[in-house]
């Protein structure tokens, strides 16, 4: 992939060459301390003025304080503990200060926790109280009414950053002039700058604070407006800069820089016009609808910032989608930085009151004002390719092998499903799809013209019973089926290894038999080939334990059944992995494995000194065909994790050291650490994935 198409600038955005420019001479040039009275510390000082004129005009506040911060979350924690030390003197005087912290629901966390932090801290004793917004996220206008009187603060963003959506600041203002005149206000301006036009003098607005890393200056940086007559209390105290607002030596580095944001900012010409970044959403948005028919919107465009588009698409996890744009050098986030690494649904949709599968499964494309008419051609024809992509099916024959037969497994909030198919007889069976994935499955099954023998379960909860009967009229197949499990009316009888019988159905050359649990509630099924009526223990490859009914092999007695070379496949991890053998549950039981590290920098070394190791590549199907990984001159063999458990086998006999690789590290080590787990001696994750070692 030639280069890296950054779509995340609300996270943050690289650094505007001009500002970089001006950092550097600020750190060699002109590098003094502002509070020297010296000629060199004066030229400091002079820059510093400078910076300070320019954010005036920019932010519309020639009279008030504009301090300098290290960022937003700087500026929110002092304008926070400002308005609570201020609530606490209204209350020594005997007068009314609100007894509510209002805060909009979507706030970001910087805000909430602050809240809940000082008002602990402070002993203020206040009732944090979250102010809902509407289904576009607007806030609640006939609520903020309603609690405004009791309001001693109440901190609503400009614009937010996971949606875009911009809030109506001139409502919020109005309710508050009428219902809240002492109430302290704080708008997060941090998404507005630059986007949104600033006029803080002649707003109701006491508290603004920004930062300079959501603007092409570095991180590190960033200001606090304070209306003229807003009460103030620094959080730090020392050395008595900044008026004595905001003690410690300035960042002259990063004031430098954002002072040639602001001027590119004031002179105009750098940045894009609100229409043309408009017109840049509306060509994204199209190469987004043709990639992913179904695409839905989480935030109306016509009340959001330009540059943020959050959708969700239907059947596919934002995890899945972020892989998929990755592999094309395309980088978006799921809802904001901050809680990237967390896999929980945004709290920011919730509270737009929307349906779980766009919460959890949403994606934020942003840019910034600077972007190019290029940049957004390469954006929309590298979105095309990951559409593209993403309709290739995951039930082709895997690279590793060839092999016609194949095992997908289909994961969905910790519960994993089973495809079995068999490209030469054209047939598969499904065993426990999990819910939400029914529709993509149904068009892979079709796509590959593969016949659907069962939709098979392992339980008769009604969640999986659900998802069965949504599979099976994706595919149009009627309830032919006994029971609740699915289980086909015309299968066949096989004998196993311990002279039961048991029914059968055939997939290709292989049986796949039922095994009833006693009462008849649960099933596992099993899978091999059988000779002469009999499918003996050690003709077993693979057996499906479920999720609840037979997850332990040895307690549910299938022991005798299968051989200790058998994969098991569960309806939720063991040990850490959706997939043992029965030997490797024998000596480990359920205790993790730990995957082996190979740093990127000793991948070369590792690799000479390792002629025979395998560098294996567990991205799924789709990432692949956006572009696959080449390291040290080696090209990785493709085996997406979702088809490890057809191969664990063959991995675990072969014994061959093995380096899994992805995109950042997650999940080789999880490949890595199941196959450790079960003996094999030299499984090693790369560490940080091609995140890292393609940096190299
Ligand atoms: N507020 C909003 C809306 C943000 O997007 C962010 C950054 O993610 C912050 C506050 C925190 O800003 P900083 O990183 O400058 O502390």
């Amino acid at each position: 992939m030639s280069h890296d198409i950054y779509l995340d600038a609300n996270a943050t955005s690289k650094v505007l060459p001009a500002a970089a420019s001006a950092a550097l001479e600020a750190m060699q040039a002109c590098f003094g301390n502002p509070s020297s009275s010296h000629a060199t510390g004066l030229r400091a000082k002079a820059t510093l003025d400078d910076v300070r004129a320019r954010a005036r005009r920019v932010l519309g506040a020639p009279g008030g304080r504009v301090m300098f911060t290290s960022g937003a979350t700087e500026g929110i924690q002092t304008a926070v503990l400002s308005a609570l030390c201020a609530v606490r003197e209204r209350r020594a005087a005997g007068l009314d200060a609100g007894d509510l912290l209002i805060y909009g629901a979507t706030e970001h966390k910087a805000v909430s926790e602050s809240l809940a932090h000082w008002n602990r801290l402070l002993d203020t004793n206040l009732t944090l109280c979250a102010l809902p917004v509407d289904g576009a996220g607007r806030h609640r206008l006939d609520l903020l009414r309603e609690l405004a009187p009791r309001a001693a603060m109440v901190c609503t963003m400009a614009a937010n950053n996971e949606t875009g959506v911009i809030s109506d600041l001139d409502g919020i203002a109005a309710v508050l002039r009428e219902r809240a005149p002492h109430a302290y206000w704080m708008v997060d301006c941090v998404q507005a700058l630059g986007k949104l036009p600033l006029d803080l003098a002649n707003s109701r607005i006491d508290y603004a604070p920004f930062s300079g890393h959501k603007l092409y200056a570095p991180k590190g940086v960033g200001m606090l407006y304070v209306k003229e007559g807003t009460p103030y209390t620094p959080l730090m105290i020392g050395g008595g800069q900044e008026a004595g607002q905001r003690s410690g030596t300035e960042n002259m580095a990063g004031i430098a820089a954002l002072g040639a944001v602001l001027a590119a900012l004031e002179e105009g010409a750098t940045f894009r016009s609100h229409a043309e970044l408009a017109a840049m959403r509306a060509r994204v948005a199209a190469a987004l609808e043709e990639a992913f028919p179904g695409i839905v919107y989480n935030a109306p465009f016509e009340l959001a910032l330009p540059t943020t588009l959050n959708f969700a698409v239907p059947d596919m996890a934002s995890k899945e989608l972020l892989d998929l744009f990755d592999a094309a050098g395309v980088r978006v986030s799921a809802g904001s930085a901050c809680s990237a690494a967390k896999a929980a649904p945004s709290y920011v949709l919730e509270a737009m009151g929307l349906p779980r599968w766009r919460t959890s499964g949403a994606v934020r494309l942003s840019f910034g004002p600077l972007a190019t008419e290029d940049f957004i051609d390469e954006a929309c024809a590298r979105i095309r390719r990951c559409g593209q992509a993403a309709r290739h099916p995951a039930l082709a024959a895997s690279r590793l092998s060839g092999d016609r037969r194949g095992l997908l497994q289909l994961s969905s909030e910790g519960r994993h499903g089973w495809v079995l198919f068999d490209l030469d007889a054209n047939t598969c069976v499904a065993i426990d799809p999990p819910a939400g994935m029914a529709a993509r499955l149904a068009a892979q099954v079709r796509d590959s013209g593969l016949r659907m023998l069962a939709v098979l379960g392992t339980g008769g909860d009604a969640a999986g019973m659900d998802a069965r009967a949504t599979l099976r009229a994706a595919l149009g197949l009627d309830a032919g089926e006994q029971g609740t499990l699915g289980w086909p009316r015309d299968g066949g009888m096989v004998t196993l290894a311990d002279g039961s019988a048991a029914p059968a159905i055939a997939l290709g050359t292989e049986m796949l038999v039922r095994v009833a649990d006693e009462d008849g509630s649960g099933a596992a099924y099993l899978l091999g080939r059988a000779a002469g009526g009999r499918l003996e223990a050690a003709a077993v490859r693979l057996a499906f334990t479920g999720g609840t009914v037979m997850a332990d092999a040895e307690a549910q007695g299938l022991a005798r059944l299968i051989d200790g070379g058998t994969v098991l496949c569960h309806g939720l991890d063991i040990g850490g992995a959706p997939c043992t053998t029965a030997e490797g549950l024998r000596k480990a039981g359920h205790t993790p494995g730990e995957a082996r590290q190979l740093r990127p920098e000793g991948l070369d070394d590792f690799l000479r000194t390792h002629a025979d190791a395998l560098l294996v590549d567990v991205r799924e199907a789709c990432e692949l065909e956006a572009g696959g990984i080449r390291l040290c001159g080696r090209e990785a063999q493709a085996l997406p994790l979702s088809r490890l458990a057809e191969h664990l086998g063959q991995l675990l006999a072969a014994r061959r050291p093995l380096v899994f690789v992805c995109r950042s590290g997650n999940r080789s080590a999880r490949a890595a650490s199941c196959l450790q787990r079960l003996g094999h001696p030299q499984a090693w994750t790369l560490t940080g994935g091609v995140a890292l070692a393609g940096a190299r």
